[in-house]
């Protein structure tokens, strides 16, 4: 443990999670409480997510056309849920509420409604999420410039320039932490007579949004970000490009009236969710709101800030470790801290990580190759994120790994599969409630064992 470690506050969980003391094996043949530090990629179910999914669970059935006791039950717990999401998000009464599977699927499902012929822009620092399905429009990726203050005024040169009708950009980086502007950008986008889509998957899990009083269109968001991993996510916003889109799955659910040659489609939000809905993801996503709309927003700060500083006060200590950022003026990153160590494969210190210490982070490039390669990251980096269910011994716990790491190399023998780092001759098993079998698939298939050597730190 550092001495920088060891200055700071002790934080402590803000809300208790499922599996927040879970062991996990080591290479070494100990087991250690799971740290984990991957939230931005899924975050743990909430136990009050989990308790309300076991409670519904029991009253389940289908849902809107069902006249059984049961369905009268699940439809009004799953409107409710509606609820509860455009209230914790700060909906306006008229926007549209739609239950889908992740953000992924929610700006696929606006990218299917943007006007035919319009013009939509993006910056190039986007998860691929917020790029790709634009493509389908006519879209301009606008790099974004060496500074924020830059790229504000880069993205103002370009709605002057040509008219859009919808500006796509993410509240916060998936990347770096990093928060735009949205307020500002949304006036932008408005003065220009352009509409704003933000993608929430990072934003809404670490800082509290109001849709109305942000003046933003759309917000999409991913349920298993927000501590509510039951495969629902949302996209909430304004109706009539909705209402005028082609729903985005045709069937049952979301139509008026059939005949053998004609349809008449319902108004949204049921257009766009055709199908058997997922119930209990949305009715998980909805108690997340809950819970998390109830927690003290200072605290929630206190908590976010006092972890951060933590860690990049301990990732300083450690020799040739340089975090990511794409903006020197941005405000401070939240929950969310990319780095690279001079010497060491990104995949070789995830794997040392998880193997050695039972530490779990995300190496790569995050979905966002146009940023890695602006960052000059192509062979990619280690992200740590921090939520609610973080604290200090999580942090302590990485940089004495790390640490380890930058003193001693790696404690075990790893072998590079396709470029990435595994451990050697792994002995962890799977749990035994999934057989108990080898965990590692790829050993023997196609992959040269190494010892630690130079080239892998
Ligand atoms: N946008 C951002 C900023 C993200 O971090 C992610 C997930 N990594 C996505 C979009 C896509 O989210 P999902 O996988 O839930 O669709």
């Amino acid at each position: 443990m550092t001495v920088a470690t060891l200055s700071h506050t002790r934080v402590h969980p803000l809300l208790p999670t499922v599996g927040a003391d879970q062991r996990v094996p080591l290479v070494t043949g100990h087991t250690t409480r799971f740290v984990n530090l991957d939230v931005a990629a899924s975050a743990p179910a909430l136990s009050a997510v989990n308790d309300r999914v076991q409670q519904a669970l029991a009253w389940y059935s289908s849902v809107h056309r069902g006249a059984g006791y049961l369905s009268q039950v699940s439809t009004s717990a799953y409107e409710s849920a509606r609820e509860s999401v455009r209230d914790f998000v700060g909906g306006r009464p008229e926007d549209v509420v739609v239950f889908t599977r992740n953000t992924t699927d929610s700006l696929n499902l606006l990218a299917g409604a943007v006007p035919a012929g319009a013009a939509v822009l993006v910056l190039d620092i986007e998860h691929h999420a917020n790029l790709l399905p634009w493509r389908r429009s006519r879209l301009t990726t606008l790099p974004a410039a060496p500074t924020l203050a830059g790229t504000l005024a880069s993205i103002e040169a370009e709605l002057s320039r040509v008219r859009y009708a919808l500006l796509a950009v993410t509240g916060l980086s998936n990347v770096t932490g990093e928060s735009l502007p949205i307020r500002q950008l949304a006036a932008l986008a408005h003065r220009h007579g352009a509409r704003i889509a933000v993608d929430g998957a990072q934003l809404v899990p670490h800082h509290r949004v109001s849709v109305a009083d942000l003046g933003v269109d759309y917000l999409a968001f991913s349920g298993h970000k927000l501590y509510a991993p039951f495969g629902a996510g949302v996209l909430i916003g304004r109706r009539d490009w909705l209402d005028a889109a082609p729903p985005y799955l045709s069937g049952g659910g979301a139509v008026r009236e059939v005949s053998t040659g004609e349809v008449e489609w319902a108004a949204s939000p049921e257009r766009h969710e055709a199908g058997s809905p997922n119930v209990l993801g949305a009715l998980a996503l909805g108690a997340a709101c809950h819970a998390l709309a109830a927690l003290d927003s200072p605290a929630v700060a206190e908590h976010e800030r006092g972890l951060y500083r933590q860690l990049v006060d301990g990732l300083a200590g450690i020799e040739g470790l340089r975090v990511c950022r794409i903006w020197p003026d941005s405000e401070d990153p939240t929950g969310i801290v990319t780095f690279t160590i001079e010497g060491y494969p990104p995949s070789l210190i995830a794997s040392v990580l998880s193997a050695e210490h039972g530490i779990g982070v995300r190496d790569g490039r995050f979905c966002a190759h146009p940023l890695l390669a602006r960052l000059k990251l192509a062979d990619g980096a280690v992200r740590v994120s921090l939520g609610l269910h973080s604290r200090s011994s999580d942090v302590d716990r990485l940089v004495a790994a790390l640490t380890a790491l930058r003193a001693n190399g790696p404690g075990w023998s790893y072998r590079n599969h396709n470029g990435r780092y595994l451990a050697a001759a792994d002995p962890r098993r799977l749990p035994e409630f999934l057989g108990g079998g080898r965990l590692d698939s790829t050993e023997g298939a196609g992959s040269a064992p190494c010892q630690p050597a130079a080239d892998q730190r």
